[in-house]
C-alpha cells in the first residue's frame, strides 16, 4: 500500500504542476481569440482638475471578460500579451475602439472638452505600426484635441532615439503624449529634456504615501518642479484620500485621478459626469 500512496503523491504532484501548465496556455489561447469573440471591454477613469472637479480626461484601461473568470483586470494578462506579442492585436483594438468611443461623447456632447487617454505598451512603441493604426483611427473624426497616447517611461528608456521621433509623429496628427508611471523609470534629467511629451503622470506608488512619508513629499515637490522647468503638465494617479489631494495641490500639481473620485467604470457609465462637465468632489472626512 506504502507504494500506491507514493504514486498517488506523485500523481497529485504532475496533475498541479500540468493544470499550470494547461492554465498558462489555456489562458494565450483564450486571449487570442478574444478579440474576435468580443470578449474585451474598455473601461475609462475620469482624470479631473483638482480644484474645480471639471473632467478633463479619461483614461481607457483594457479589461478580459473572461467567459468562466469573470472581468479580469488589465494586470491579471497584460503581461502575457506582451510576452506573447498578442498586446499589438490588443492595443490596435483599444485604439480604435477608444477614439471610436471618444468620437461618439464628442458627438452627442457639444463643447466636451476632455481627451481619452490610451496606454501604449512597450512593444507597440518599438512597431512603427502604433501610426498606421492612429491613421486608421482618424476614419472615426479628427484626433486632435480628443486622444492622447500614455508611454511608460521604462518602455521610453529602451531605445529614447526612436521614441523620440515616434512621440513627433504623434503629436504632429494632434495626438498629446504623456509619461506614464514616472518616477519608476530612472530616465536622466538628460533624456528627460529631450522628450517632447505634453505629460508627466506621478506613479500612484508616490502619491500613496504623500502627507506621511516626507520622502514621498519630497519627491513629488521636485517631479513638480521638474514639470514647471520642462513646461510639462503633471497628473497624479492613485487619489484615494483627501490628503491627497490636499498635499498635491500644495505642491502644485491640479489634476489626477484615483479611486477617491471614481474607478475605472464602463463609457455609459460616465456619460452624466461627461455631459455635466465636471464630478462633485468628495466631501472630506475627518478620516482622510
Ligand atoms: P496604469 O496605466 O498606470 O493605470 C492605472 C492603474 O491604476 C489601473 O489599473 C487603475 O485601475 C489603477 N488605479 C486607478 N486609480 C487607482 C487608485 O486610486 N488606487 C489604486 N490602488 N489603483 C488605482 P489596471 O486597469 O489594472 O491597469 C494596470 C496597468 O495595465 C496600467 O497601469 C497599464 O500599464 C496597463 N494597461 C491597462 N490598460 C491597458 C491597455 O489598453 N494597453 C496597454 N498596453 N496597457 C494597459
Ligand atoms: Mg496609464
Ligand atoms: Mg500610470
Ligand atoms: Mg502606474
Amino acid at each position: 500500500r506504502a507504494k500506491t500512496d507514493g504514486r498517488d503523491q506523485v500523481v497529485v504532484f504532475d496533475d498541479a504542476l500540468r493544470a499550470e501548465t494547461v492554465a498558462r496556455r489555456d489562458l494565450q489561447i483564450m486571449l487570442r481569440r478574444a478579440i474576435d469573440r468580443d470578449e474585451l471591454r474598455l473601461h475609462y477613469q475620469p482624470e479631473i482638475d483638482l480644484h474645480t472637479g471639471a473632467i478633463l480626461g479619461v483614461e481607457a484601461l483594457v479589461r478580459w471578460q473572461h467567459p468562466r473568470h469573470g472581468l479580469l483586470p488589465a494586470d491579471a494578462f497584460i503581461e502575457v500579451a506582451e510576452s506573447s506579442g498578442m498586446i499589438l492585436d490588443i492595443g490596435r483594438w483599444v485604439m480604435v475602439e477608444a477614439s471610436r468611443q471618444a468620437a461618439e461623447w464628442h458627438e452627442r456632447i457639444p463643447g466636451l472638452d476632455a481627451v481619452v487617454r490610451v496606454n501604449v505598451s512597450p512593444l507597440q512603441l518599438r512597431n512603427r505600426d502604433l501610426l498606421h493604426t492612429l491613421a486608421q483611427c482618424r476614419a472615426h473624426g479628427p484626433l486632435r484635441g480628443r486622444l492622447s497616447l500614455e508611454l511608460t517611461e521604462h518602455a521610453v528608456l529602451q531605445d529614447v532615439d526612436h521614441a523620440v521621433s515616434v512621440i513627433r509623429e504623434v503629436r504632429n496628427l494632434g495626438v498629446s503624449v504623456a509619461l506614464d508611471d514616472f518616477g519608476t523609470g530612472q530616465s536622466s534629467l538628460s533624456q528627460l529634456k529631450r522628450l517632447p511629451v505634453d505629460f508627466l503622470k506621478i506613479d500612484r506608488s508616490f502619491v500613496r504615501d504623500l502627507g506621511t512619508d516626507p520622502a514621498d513629499r519630497a519627491v513629488v515637490d521636485a517631479m513638480a518642479d521638474l514639470a514647471r522647468a520642462f513646461d510639462l503638465s503633471l497628473i497624479a494617479e492613485g487619489i484615494e484620500t483627501h490628503r491627497h489631494i490636499a498635499q498635491l495641490l500644495e505642491v502644485g500639481c491640479r489634476r489626477g485621478q484615483g479611486f477617491l473620485f471614481s474607478h475605472p467604470r464602463p463609457a455609459h457609465d460616465l456619460d452624466p459626469m461627461l455631459a455635466d462637465g465636471a464630478l462633485p468632489l468628495p466631501t472630506r472626512s475627518r478620516r482622510t
